[in-house]
């Protein structure tokens, strides 16, 4: 029989994280023996040292260490090296392999907006792989953020960027919170009347926040637009996740199903 793998997820805080519930119903669903957890890593630069002395195959890495797990990789796939962020690594014969699966789990998750024309509102780390992403799919892809400092390398990237200040309202198919307003607070990530312009003549809104009624979805529910949270996003980043755990042996939509369990 085969020994049980380990897995988990490195973050901090991490005890809110679905990561474990989403992996071992798949595990268990589909008969691999394998087990997940999770583990508060406090210091990045400890990771490495860490994944080797709890003997594991492979981890999930959230906030505050995806720029952390970049470095601490041997070998990066090209999309992780062209954004600078892992979110997942696996060993393989005591080499670390790094992916980053976040943004083409947003990519996947936004499909059923059926857009073309998309306003990315933030500029942290999460804006940046989606916004390449996104590029790289052929969305045209607007970045608006409060202030000026984190445009200024998706200008040098090629990217149509926007403070507050220089900002004027077109119509788009779909609007996209990727900052952490609203994660905790009860904060918009720009100011109302923008988005309410925005959400006049907007298709669809989207935030990558997730478990929570934001108050930017609020907004656009209240303008009747079609609206999504960040659950789809978090699952097919686990889904593509799971495919390099478990070396691609099952379909994306058998995982899909056992992990949307984690949910119900
Ligand atoms: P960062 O901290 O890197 O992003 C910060 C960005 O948010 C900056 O653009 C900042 O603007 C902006 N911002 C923060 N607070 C406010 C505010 N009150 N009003 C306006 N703008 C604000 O975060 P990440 O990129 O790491 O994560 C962004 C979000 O994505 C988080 O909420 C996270 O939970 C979510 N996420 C969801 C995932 C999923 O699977 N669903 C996966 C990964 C992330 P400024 O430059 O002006 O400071």
């Amino acid at each position: 029989m085969m020994d049980r793998e380990l897995f988990a997820i490195f973050g901090d805080p991490v005890e809110h994280s679905l990561s474990p519930l989403m992996h071992n119903e798949a595990f268990r669903g589909l008969g691999y023996p394998a087990c997940y957890t999770r583990y508060r890593l406090i210091d990045g630069s400890t990771l490495r040292e860490r994944f080797f002395s709890l003997g594991l195959r492979g981890v999930n890495v959230t906030v505050p260490h995806k720029e952390a797990a970049y470095r601490a990789c041997d070998l990066l796939d090209p999309f992780a090296r062209k954004v600078g962020a892992v979110n997942t690594i696996v060993e393989h014969d005591g080499r670390l392999h790094g992916y980053n699966t976040d943004a083409p789990g947003f990519l996947k998750a936004i499909e059923t907006f059926e857009a073309r024309d998309v306003l990315c509102i933030g500029a942290g780390g999460t804006a940046r792989s989606t916004a390449e992403v996104l590029r790289e799919a052929g969305y045209r892809v607007t970045i608006l953020n409060r202030g000026a400092e984190r445009l200024a390398s998706f200008r040098e990237a090629g990217f149509a960027v926007d403070t507050w200040e220089s900002f004027r309202p077109r119509p788009f198919d779909l609007v996209v919170n990727l900052t952490s307003a609203g994660l905790r607070d009860e904060s918009l990530p720009a100011p109302r009347e923008i988005l309410e312009a925005l959400f006049a003549r907007a298709r669809g809104a989207m935030d990558v926040i997730y478990g929570r009624r934001t108050p930017f979805l609020a907004l656009a529910e209240a303008y009747g637009l079609p609206c999504k949270d960040g659950s789809d996003m978090l699952l097919y980043q686990g889904v593509l996740a799971f495919g390099h755990f478990t070396d691609h042996r099952y379909s994306e939509e058998e995982v899909e199903i056992r992990m949307r369990r984690a949910f119900e």
